[in-house]
């Protein structure tokens, strides 16, 4: 019996060391305080591709013929690196949640007489000649329910910014994103909810920084197969980081994409495909898809000699099932991940999907590369804003979607 139970416990043994699955635990480590939301500000970026380095070189995944882990990009990015401040009269508003700088935006350090413009009275008020030295326009559509009418709005915002800052309120969803350029003036977008009372002044201390040829990085690593063909696995590392003092932990997009690659390239590791399997966690996507586009202009390896490209970004729920990007023009591998999944039924459902610049896969179909992008439907919407955090994501369906990508890859 004791012999046994040894027997038992030796087997579960090496099922723990061939690999003990950590999805949870990457998520955690990546949303957290010191990697700062992964972004341009006290070095986020940096610091999570140092991590992620040596992750890869405790996973034993090697360097491409390059002999380095890390290749080097420049970006120009706009940051927000010190904490801002808005008040309306006396109430002080909360960034992240009452209001966001617009990504472009410029700092002030100012308080501003509020001029509520709209579309038939900005005309008049421009030819009224005013001293607007100390003005700041404000456009409030949230009462305007056509689709129409408020990208007229919008215009007006354009046009209007160029000459003042501009305080925008709707009842839009409250998101961030990042620029690689900068405006002339600020521009603050806010909800509608939190500012139901009539206003007159606006205090503003907002300090912008941009950074122009900023160094950062993707970082690469691969296991040799017996073949010369490449898969690629890919995930951008980089998230929103810092908008003053308001952090974007970035758990669905996309620690849980790294995650799940970090995981994968320990499966490989231990459990060698015949090809080269080749991870790549990118950085800047979220300035604008920067580092697939670099490594596609400089690429470390013969992309003609790249059979397919798998791209992970935002796949921490799972409950509607999964969409795959580029499905219609890669159809033969569309139909094969529905086959598998049909027959093993991981997902309810599989959401077939034309090409889209609106993740990494891009550039490396752009460069004939047979490329997908699978992320995951339903669960939490958190997205590009504070709560899109570890604590509240599920990643129920990962383990799913780990298993269908190694039954799919078993197959080339
Ligand atoms: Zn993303």
């Amino acid at each position: 019996m004791i012999r046994f139970f040894l027997i038992l416990a030796f087997l579960f043994s090496i099922e723990v060391q061939s690999q003990t699955l950590s999805f949870s635990k990457y998520v955690d480590t990546l949303c957290s305080n010191y990697f700062m939301g992964r972004g341009y500000v006290k070095d986020g970026h940096l610091k999570t591709a140092k991590f992620l380095e040596e992750k890869f070189k405790k996973i034993n995944l090697k360097p491409l013929s390059s002999g380095k882990y890390i290749q080097y990009f420049n970006i120009d990015v706009n940051t927000f690196p010190y904490p801002i401040e808005l008040k309306l009269d006396n109430k002080i508003l909360t960034p992240g949640k009452d209001f966001m700088i617009a990504p472009e935006s410029r700092g002030a350090k100012a308080t501003y007489n509020v001029l509520n413009a709209d579309l038939n009275n900005w005309k008049s008020f421009l030819n009224s000649k005013k001293d607007f030295r100390e003005t700041m326009v404000c456009l409030d559509v949230s009462n305007i329910l056509n689709k129409d009418t408020i990208l007229m709005y919008k215009e007006l915002r354009n046009i209007l910014n160029k000459i003042f800052p501009v305080l925008w309120i709707s009842n839009e969803k409250l998101e961030w994103s990042i620029e690689d350029k900068a405006s002339n003036l600020p521009l603050i977008k806010i909800a509608s909810k939190s500012v139901n009372y009539d206003f007159s002044k606006a205090q503003l201390n907002i300090e912008n920084k941009f950074q122009k040829g900023l160094k950062t990085q993707n970082v690469i690593g691969m296991v040799s197969g017996r073949r010369k063909k490449s898969i690629i696995i890919s995930a951008h590392y980089d998230h929103l980081g810092m908008m003053g003092q308001v952090k974007f932990p970035g758990a669905n997009d996309n620690a849980s994409g790294v995650s799940l690659l970090l995981n994968l390239a320990s499966y490989y590791s231990i459990n060698p495909h015949k090809y080269n399997i080749i991870f790549i966690c990118f950085g800047a996507e979220e300035a604008g898809l920067k580092g697939s586009k670099y490594f596609t202009e400089h690429p470390l390896l013969d992309l003609k000699k790249v059979s397919f490209l798998i791209n992970l970004d935002i796949v921490g729920t799972g409950e509607e099932g999964i969409a795959i990007v580029n499905a219609i023009e890669e159809n033969k591998a569309a139909k094969k991940i529905g086959k598998i999944n049909t027959r093993l039924n991981y997902f309810k459902k599989i959401k077939i999907r034309g090409q889209s610049p609106n993740s990494d896969h891009y550039w490396f179909s752009h460069h004939q590369v047979p490329s997908i992008f699978i992320y995951t439907m339903g669960g939490i919407q958190a997205y590009h804003d504070p709560l899109d955090k570890s604590e509240t994501l599920p990643l129920n369906k990962i383990q799913d979607l780990y298993h269908l990508i190694i039954d799919f890859l078993n197959e080339f």
